[in-house]
């Protein structure tokens, strides 16, 4: 682009462009032509280069050819998808007319062209673009007064959401939502804090300017979204909530060209109703994904079985954000209690659900203006199953069998009968809509038969016209005694066709008054009649008068069901809460997953428990995996509340560890637990650090990373709080690492006093047992059995007696020269003086070896002790008062 003004000189429809591309300079614009959709300039270059297309070059500009690429408009969504996913956003820019009314207009037949729409990763709304089963979120951050929040949308769905957290908390907040697309007021985006925690959380980031955050914009932007006139609906927002509130606002305007999207009111949580799960615990337990990226493999894809695409949804959502009131919690289990009691409801439902499509982002597409026939088809479809789902639960007749309030609740949103409205939306539909419903409206044929009179007239006069023409072909034959048929193009409209030697006497009197030449190819002759032309114009007004009626129709339901928008989304996500009670009742079938109790204690007994993930690959190898217990108990109680975990390698224990802490997630999110039996008191905050151990290739900066989060895990873990430490400081040489995994054991128990399962192949760390009041060994059990390893994957109490690495390294393969040669230096190792094989040897421990010596009474307590203030003068305690604070 030439540097001073890029537009001097441009051809009206490059000005066109330059106007677009000034109006969002940062995005690749879509430049509508005719069937394509054109790029220019820099924006062809990248394009063509990230979507492997052609760059060629279009006219000139400026005395050069101007670079172009260009993509169909029937396959724009798929490099829509590349190029989003490569980090571009893309401005499209649509023709707002076509070339015959933009004749009609007399401008020169220059369409009018106008940007319809921002795509950008948080906003994507098409079918083609997204994962059904999986959320797209636009977020964005705010701290005002030193209090944050994370704002986030999705857009096609129309749900918000909005925490309050502080500014430490922003990354745990920005984990659960896990947004595509994150915006940043950009005075944030250079703080420290905040960039660690976007660092964290991923997803894209767009810094906005400062203003747009400012409290009176967003407020007024927040009005007009939601087109009200007072936010207080939405109960008592704070400054950093109508700020990010605001940003997303600011968002949506530019990037929908002013088109309204149907948001739900805000729901609003807090620091103190969901669990905190940082994003490097999240991705550890493989929570929604597994290490590998994908959904396999991870918690939710082993405890999935919802039917329907919102269901998934939301599944996801609950398990992202595991709740901390008890009541809310049991209300989620009653419903699951009640599915697994009441099976041939739950099959029933779940059959009607097969059929249920997802009716929130229909509507949302809609909203947006982005909707055709086949959304509304979802909507019609989805509210007559509310209908079939309400009669199913009707028919159950006995009072003493009523839903728990949690389905109860969903089967009021869904009861026609209690929304009019609703139900009068779904007879228009029902009556309305007909036929195979096209994707576009404008391709017509989905309106059925006696909704508009004058349509069924257009179609009338366009199909008896045809009926006409058939009658006519026969007509022409017999009258001519020329073998001709009447055929139709887009081109030539309707017209008689012969071949080239039976067209000879059309050619020639008579014959030639009836029959006008039109066209000859290479074997045909084709020709027209008065008639035929009159009977062909009447067909293409009537069919696009047919079509003009369809497309009314068609905007004045898509009207009707933004005006019934909260009903629809609110019978949706009634119809999610039900696909979830019911397929988490199916799961814990399967998997024989019983209900936890949680409560406010700080207990944690875990009974004959199992990893599901883990569970199902063990399996799948025919293998059976052993149940374990464990039992964590808070403070002051009797027993343990901080485990030492040992075993040798590939005993367990990573495994032992992550299914405790899943059994956590699990059971606050409201779902059965693969347990025989666990009680649990809510955890505030869920911990887990894996050791560097298996990636010693990255060396020290891993080992960095595992120290910055321990230090979270200390400066954040309170009594409340589930910690699972496995192998910590494994990525440094052995005294370091035993000395901070033996600090950070101590801390544990001693500052944070946390719930904490340690795993370790420190040994020594089990003399901790003795040393601190609520500490206990357990480890993994391994037998050796004629010279070879048997791993039993028992939890059991007391230390683990070796680590068997010399056995594992013979499982491994290692060559038998080897092993026999590490089994000789690990006995001489062992025999020999100097090889500290007992704790107390360390000197670094030495200090610490009496619990007194560090807990136990000061100098300055014992002077103080050793003072008798009623035997002294007062001369006498004015000295004592200056020899003690010389001993400090
Ligand atoms: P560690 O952390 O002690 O090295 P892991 O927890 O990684 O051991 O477990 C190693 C393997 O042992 C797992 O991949 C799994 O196949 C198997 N395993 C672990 N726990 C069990 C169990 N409770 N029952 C059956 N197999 C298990």
């Amino acid at each position: 682009i030439p540097e001073r003004d890029p537009a001097a000189g441009a051809s009206p429809v490059m000005a066109q462009f330059f106007e677009a591309k000034a109006r969002q300079p940062d995005a690749l614009v879509f430049f509508r032509m005719g069937d394509f959709y054109e790029l220019f300039f820099e924006d062809a270059q990248k394009a063509s280069a990230a979507l492997g297309i052609t760059l060629t070059a279009r006219g000139e500009h400026g005395g050069q050819p101007i670079p172009m690429c260009g993509v169909p408009v029937h396959a724009a969504e798929a490099y829509l998808a590349k190029l989003i996913r490569a980090g571009f956003k893309v401005a499209v820019c649509e023709q707002m007319e076509s070339p015959a009314e933009a004749k009609k207009r007399g401008s020169k037949s220059v369409v009018r062209r106008d940007l319809v729409r921002v795509v950008t990763p948080g906003t994507l709304t098409e079918e083609g673009l997204l994962d059904a089963r999986g959320a797209n979120r636009l977020a964005a951050i705010s701290v005002r007064a030193g209090a944050a929040a994370v704002a986030a949308v999705e857009l096609s769905t129309g749900e918000v959401e909005c925490l309050a957290v502080q500014v430490p908390g922003l990354a745990s907040a920005l984990a659960a939502l896990s947004p595509s697309e994150i915006l940043v007021p950009d005075r944030l985006f250079a703080d420290e804090a905040v960039s660690a925690a976007l660092k964290a959380a991923g997803g894209f980031v767009q810094p906005l300017p400062q203003a747009l955050a400012e409290p009176a914009a967003s407020e007024a932007r927040l009005k007009r979204l939601y087109g009200v006139d007072t936010l207080d609906g939405f109960g008592q927002l704070s400054g950093a909530e109508v700020s990010a509130l605001g940003l997303i606002a600011a968002h949506l305007e530019t990037t929908q060209a002013g088109k309204a999207p149907a948001l739900s009111a805000p729901r609003r949580a807090g620091e103190a109703d969901v669990m905190v799960i940082d994003p490097a615990t999240r991705s550890s337990l493989e929570i929604e994904k597994a290490t590998s990226g994908s959904r396999d493999g991870s918690l939710l894809a082993a405890i999935d079985r919802t039917i329907t695409a919102p269901g998934a949804r939301l599944l996801a959502a609950r398990l992202a954000r595991p709740l901390l009131d008890p009541a809310a919690i049991d209300a989620r289990l009653d419903a699951i209690a009640w599915f697994i009691e009441h099976r041939a409801q739950r099959q029933r439902l779940r059959e009607l659900l097969r059929s249920m499509g997802d009716m929130a982002r229909a509507l949302s597409r809609l909203a947006l203006g982005r909707g055709g026939p086949r959304d509304l088809g979802a909507l019609r479809d989805g509210l007559g199953m509310a209908e079939q789902i309400t009669a199913l639960f009707a028919s159950m007749r006995d009072p003493l069998v009523q839903p728990p309030e949690e389905i109860a609740a969903a089967l009021r949103a869904l009861n026609p009968a209690l929304h009019a409205d609703l139900a009068d939306f779904r007879a228009m539909l029902k009556d309305g809509l007909g036929g195979e419903l096209p994707a576009l409206a404008r391709d017509g044929g989905f309106v059925a038969e006696g909704v508009r009179p004058e349509l069924d007239q257009a179609r009338a006069l366009r199909d008896d016209s045809r009926r006409v023409i058939l009658g006519l072909e026969a007509r022409l034959a017999a009258d001519s005694g020329v073998a001709l048929k009447i055929r139709h193009n887009a081109v030539l409209g309707y017209f008689v066709e012969t071949t080239a030697k039976a067209a000879e006497p059309l050619m020639a009197p008579p014959l030639n008054a009836t029959f006008i030449h039109r066209q000859t190819l290479a074997n045909q002759v084709r020709f027209t009649t008065v008639e035929l032309a009159e009977l062909d114009a009447k067909i293409a007004q009537a069919g696009e008068r047919a079509l003009a009626i369809e497309a009314e129709t068609f905007e004045a339901w898509r009207e009707a069901a933004i005006r019934v928008a909260h009903g629809i989304q609110a019978a949706a996500e009634a119809a999610a809460r039900l696909d979830v009670a019911a397929g988490l009742a199916e799961w814990a079938e399967d998997a024989g997953a019983s209900r936890p109790t949680v409560d406010r204690s700080t207990a944690f007994e875990a009974e004959a428990a199992r990893h599901p993930v883990v569970e199902a690959a063990v399996k799948r190898a025919g293998e059976a995996f052993t149940p374990n217990d464990c039992r964590l108990d808070g403070v002051g109680a009797a027993g343990a509340r901080l485990s030492i975990v040992t075993g040798p390698n590939m005993a367990g224990k990573s495994t032992f560890l992550r299914q405790n802490a899943l059994l956590a997630v699990l059971a606050q999110a409201g779902c059965y637990v693969p347990a025989k039996r666990l009680r649990i008191g809510v955890v505030d905050k869920l911990f887990s650090r894996v050791g560097a151990g298996d990636d010693l290739a990255r060396g020290r900066s891993t080992f960095m990373a595992e120290m910055v989060e321990t230090a979270a895990i200390l400066t954040q873990a309170t009594p409340r709080s589930l910690v699972i430490l496995d192998e910590i400081g494994r990525g440094t040489a052995t005294y370091d690492g035993l000395a901070i995994a033996w600090a950070c054991a101590e801390a544990l128990h001693e500052v944070n006093r946390c719930r904490a399962l340690f795993a370790t192949h420190y040994h020594e760390l089990a003399t901790l047992e003795g040393r601190l009041a609520y500490v206990a060994n357990l480890s993994l059990r391994a037998k050796e059995w004629n010279g070879d390893l048997i791993f039993l994957h028992e939890a059991g109490p007391g230390p683990a007696d070796r680590s068997y690495g010399v056995q594992v390294a013979k499982l491994a393969g290692v060559p038998p020269a080897v092993v026999s040669r590490a089994r000789d230096v690990l006995e001489r190792l062992e025999r020999e003086a100097g090889a500290p094989a007992h704790l107390e040897d360390l000197p670094l421990f030495a200090a610490v070896a009496e619990p007194e010596a560090k807990y136990g009474p000061s100098v300055v307590e014992e002077a103080l002790k050793a003072l008798d203030p009623d035997g002294m003068s007062p001369r006498e305690a004015m000295d004592a008062l200056y020899k003690l604070k010389g001993l400090l």
